[in-house]
């Protein structure tokens, strides 16, 4: 096997290159790509050198079932202290009774969720994935839509808004134990007192999955679940830039439900050294910097969405309020997946993405999904979404066009400003 950029392995990860040459030198390919690409996936980012530190520690070697002060496992003096840490840090910045930081990753923690307030067959109720929902919301191929009675809302197709009329019919008529709000390629403020009420009125229990804006909520720049639903669900590696796990969070009185339901309910030992990692990324998101960053990706979005706009693009709801942009390419006559994947050769990697109403299928959607954590936490601004609109368009139309020579100039030009702007953690 050949891999590029093979030699650069042993200065940055000396034990690794001697230990497995092959799978550092994957390693080192995987780090020039992220460092030359501009990459527009809305759930990935670049963690800080710290978070990454935190997450290759030897408190890999732990095991810790249970939680600080109540394991099953002896030697836990320093385990149980960055747990504690991780879950002080996480109550602090988003302003919640009490979190749960073990969940491996966000699809547990949904799953967690479902254990601890609903049994098989209960109704739970969330977006649909095609409208911008989540899988684990109770979508059909889903565990959540399998063993629970998944009824589900979308956007209305005038305003490609979440539709709260049907969003309260179909609580009021299905009676769901268990309502989500939140998505994967929602662009807009999520209305989360509206959906408040309508729990309320529903007796259901509302959970917020922030794992997209997780980030944004922390830095202010988008309004908090905290004061209208019972339970926040959210990753830690999309916006809020920690590493790949989860939370839950809520008041004190479900406290109980949610961590009998991740421990012993779901999983076994929780992964120290994403713990740990975890709580190096809540003390970064707590800090003053992170705020002008969550404001900054979400500046950056709306320049870009405007840019877009002003070249023709066709964004669902019109545009944006938060890090992420859904793009609709069938006035383009460039499926999804041709566009992503010129995009792609042209160094600017985004993901293709069904549309609300979307008469595509869903392996070969209309539409893309782009945003704005990544390129912010290198240090974009503003004043360079011009230029990633152009690109953007370019590489579109040379899709359109097969036109090869128009990608390798952009991937060239993209290679060119992204080297002035290094990554966290990336050889420069
Ligand atoms: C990313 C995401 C998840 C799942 O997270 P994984 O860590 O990929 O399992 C769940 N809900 C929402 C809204 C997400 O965006």
């Amino acid at each position: 096997m050949t891999i590029p950029y093979a030699e650069q392995l042993p200065v940055r990860h000396p034990a690794l290159a001697a230990a497995d040459p092959e799978l550092a030198a994957l390693v080192g390919a995987e780090e020039r790509l992220q460092a030359e690409t501009l990459r527009l996936i809305p759930s990935e980012n670049y963690v800080s050198p710290a978070v990454l530190e935190a997450s290759g520690t030897v408190l890999q070697n732990k095991y810790s079932e249970g939680y600080p002060g109540r394991r099953y496992y002896e030697g836990q003096q320093n385990i149980d202290l960055v747990e504690a840490l991780a879950v002080e840090r996480a109550k602090a910045v988003f302003g919640v009774e009490h979190a749960n930081v073990q969940p491996y990753s966000g699809s547990p923690a949904n799953l967690a969720v479902h254990l601890a307030f609903a049994e098989p067959g209960d109704t739970v109720m969330g977006m649909a994935l095609p409208m911008g929902g989540h899988l684990t919301h109770g979508w059909g191929v889903s565990v959540t839509g399998r063993w629970f009675r998944g009824v589900q809302y979308g956007v209305r197709r005038d305003t490609g808004l979440v539709d709260l009329d049907q969003v309260r019919e179909l609580a009021l008529r299905e009676r769901p134990k268990v309502i989500f709000c939140g998505g994967t390629a929602l662009p807009r403020t999520i209305d989360f007192a509206a959906f408040g009420e309508i729990a309320r009125e529903a007796g259901a229990v509302l959970v917020a999955d922030i794992a997209h804006i997780a980030g944004l909520v922390a830095g202010g720049a988008h309004p908090s679940p905290v004061p209208h639903v019972d339970v926040v669900s959210t990753t830690t590696h999309k916006t809020l830039r920690g590493p790949r796990g989860a939370m839950l969070m809520s008041r004190g009185e479900h406290a109980k439900a949610l961590d009998k339901a991740v421990f012993p309910g779901l999983q076994g030992g929780p992964h120290n050294q994403t713990t740990a990692a975890i709580a190096v990324a809540l003390r970064e998101a707590g800090g003053p910097s992170f705020r002008d960053y969550a404001h900054a990706v979400v500046a950056n979005a709306r320049a870009l969405a405007e840019e877009l706009v002003v070249r023709g693009f066709d964004l669902v709801s019109g545009g944006t309020d938060n890090h992420l942009i859904l793009i609709d390419l069938t006035a383009n006559d460039v499926p999804g997946k041709i566009a992503a994947k010129a995009l792609d050769r042209a160094g600017i990697v985004v993901n293709h993405n069904t549309v609300p109403y979307d008469t595509r299928k869903p392996f070969d959607p209309s539409g893309i999904r782009i945003g704005t954590p990544s390129l912010t936490s290198r240090g974009l601004g503003t004043a360079h979404m011009a230029q990633v609109a152009d690109w953007i368009d370019r590489a579109v139309k040379a899709a359109g066009a097969g036109d090869e020579d128009t990608l390798r100039a952009v991937r060239a030009e993209v290679a060119e400003l992204m080297a002035a702007f290094p990554a966290p953690g990336l050889p420069v």
